[in-house]
């Protein structure tokens, strides 16, 4: 492995450092609350900007759009987005995993209408995978498509869907087999979200004002050209996408930055000088070292033209465990103070709870780990 940045991409940094320094000045996530239409107007604005200067999807091939770039400026520009709080919004999602997927799996038709809005910064995707009764056990999820004539009619539930509400469309799994077909019996549906059937409903959550919703589909018919790749094949793809996604976002880079934070508020308020702090303050450095280091590795495989391996499920624990280091440092060294809310205390805890459950819960991640990277038996 190659610790060390290429030129190529230091200086990519140094130039997106450069731009986001002022123009992200007046703007802070914990302020405006993830979810809000505040956010996501300030995103739609803020990604039109990123995608004018090419900056939105450089890892994409040019062909489709994208800047013809690597797997490390990809992630480059991934760790100053979310060390910032995440300023695209959902966008991340668009450009890390389902333009991907559409890129890989999609037909000519698909990439030719769906891919150009993504990387023009014109759209939102959201995620419609868990169901009140399907989360870790993915493979149960039960909203079916039954094919009819020239098309699909949707019926079923999605819960805990990010951006729901602001989304224009969603990458959606459906049961086109029965349930006792499994994982074998799901296919993925690219659905826009104004498809009459369709009704997205707020659900009140701790990570924002607005994060997540339900999505209620009754008799919602889509063409069959709506379907991502072939039916019932869509856990290959889905296995695909979580790898991107449970490292898409480099959590490590803003519970790093948070961090640094409190630093300077124990410093403040004196209270850096105590050994028990420092302590405390060098086992969360570590841990955001460690979850860097272990994601760069899944980075490395990627920029290296490999599949997605098991590491990816140890770079996910580990930045688990990076967030919730921080969360509880904010707690213990601020007291009362990190439970104001919008306080980047409060910030850093309410992320650290999400991130333990997004993407695959942090025991899903262990029991992978010890099966797949460990090969102990199961339990
Ligand atoms: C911030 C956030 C954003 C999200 N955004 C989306 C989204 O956009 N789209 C979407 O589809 N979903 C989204 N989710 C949902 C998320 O994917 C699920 O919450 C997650 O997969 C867990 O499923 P569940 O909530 O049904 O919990 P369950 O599966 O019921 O699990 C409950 C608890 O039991 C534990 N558990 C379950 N099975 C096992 C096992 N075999 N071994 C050990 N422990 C186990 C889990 O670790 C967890 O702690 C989001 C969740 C969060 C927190």
């Amino acid at each position: 492995m190659e610790f060390a940045f290429t030129e190529a991409d230091a200086a990519f940094r140094s130039d997106l450092v450069a731009y986001l320094e002022p123009e992200l000045a007046h703007w802070t996530r914990s302020e405006f609350g993830l979810g809000s239409a505040v956010f996501t107007d300030f995103s739609r604005e803020f990604v039109r900007t990123l995608a004018a200067k090419g900056w939105l999807t450089p890892h994409w091939p040019v062909e489709y759009g994208g800047g013809g770039q690597g797997a490390w400026q990809h992630f480059v520009l991934g760790e100053e987005m979310w060390m910032r709080g995440e300023p695209r919004g959902p966008q991340y999602m668009n450009v890390n995993w389902v333009g991907p997927a559409i890129i890989k799996y999609g037909t000519e038709e698909q990439k030719r209408t769906l891919l150009p809005p993504i990387t023009r910064g014109e759209v939102f995707w959201c995620q419609g995978f868990s169901e009140p009764e399907a989360g870790t056990d993915l493979a149960a999820l039960r909203t079916r498509a039954v094919r009819d004539g020239d098309g699909y009619v949707l019926n079923g539930q999605k819960i805990w869907t990010s951006y729901a509400n602001e989304a224009d469309y969603c990458f959606l799994l459906a049961r086109t087999g029965t349930v006792a077909d499994g994982r074998d019996g799901i296919s993925v549906f690219l659905l826009p979200l104004d498809t009459p059937g369709v009704e997205v409903r707020r659900i009140e959550g701790f990570v924002g004002a607005h994060s997540f919703n339900e999505v209620f589909l009754t008799d919602a018919r889509v063409p069959a050209e709506s379907r991502l790749g072939e039916e019932n094949k869509g856990w290959e793809i889905v296995r695909r996408t979580l790898a991107y996604e449970r490292v898409g976002a480099p959590r490590y880079a803003r519970a790093a930055r948070v961090l640094d934070g409190l630093a300077e508020w124990c410093r403040n308020a004196g209270l850096l000088a105590d050994p028990g702090i420092q302590e405390q303050f060098g086992n969360a450095r570590v841990l955001c070292e460690a979850a860097r280091v272990l994601v760069y590795r899944v980075i490395d495989e990627r920029a290296k033209g490999k599949e997605p391996s098991p590491m990816a499920y140890q770079a996910r624990a580990a930045m688990v465990l990076a967030e919730r280091a921080v969360g509880d440092l904010a707690l213990d060294v601020m007291g009362s103070e990190a439970l104001v809310e919008h306080s980047p205390g409060d910030a850093q805890f309410r992320n650290s709870l999400g991130a333990g459950i997004a993407a695959g819960s942090y025991e899903t991640q262990l029991n992978l780990i010890s099966r797949l990277i460990l090969e102990l038996p199961k339990g």
